[in-house]
């Protein structure tokens, strides 16, 4: 039963993308600080800004709270809902 209930819930989870815009992170790792599933990484890429950009390396944990919308300052995440199929 409880292994059922499980398989329900994983099936109907909710899976968003998450994407940083590399022209306009500033790598202040707010996200990386703020994300409370820790969906994002420090990286070694440069944006286009010159700096060190944040990178999403764990998607499939996004629960959608957009935290990270309302901490970064120069609007450079962007989530959407992932439809069946996408
Ligand atoms: S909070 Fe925004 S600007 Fe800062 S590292 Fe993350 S994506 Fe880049
Ligand atoms: S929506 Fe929430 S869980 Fe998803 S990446 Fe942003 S802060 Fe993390």
């Amino acid at each position: 039963m409880a292994t059922t209930r499980a398989r329900s819930v994983l099936k109907n989870k909710k899976l968003y993308k998450v994407k940083v815009d590399e022209k306009l992170c500033k790598g202040c790792y707010f996200c990386v600080k703020f994300c409370p599933m820790g969906v994002f990484v420090r990286s070694d890429i440069m944006g286009d800004l010159g700096y060190n950009i944040a990178q999403v390396k764990f998607p499939e944990k996004c629960t959608g709270c957009k935290a990270c919308l309302l901490y970064c300052p120069d609007l450079a995440v962007a989530i959407e809902e992932q439809k069946d199929g996408d």
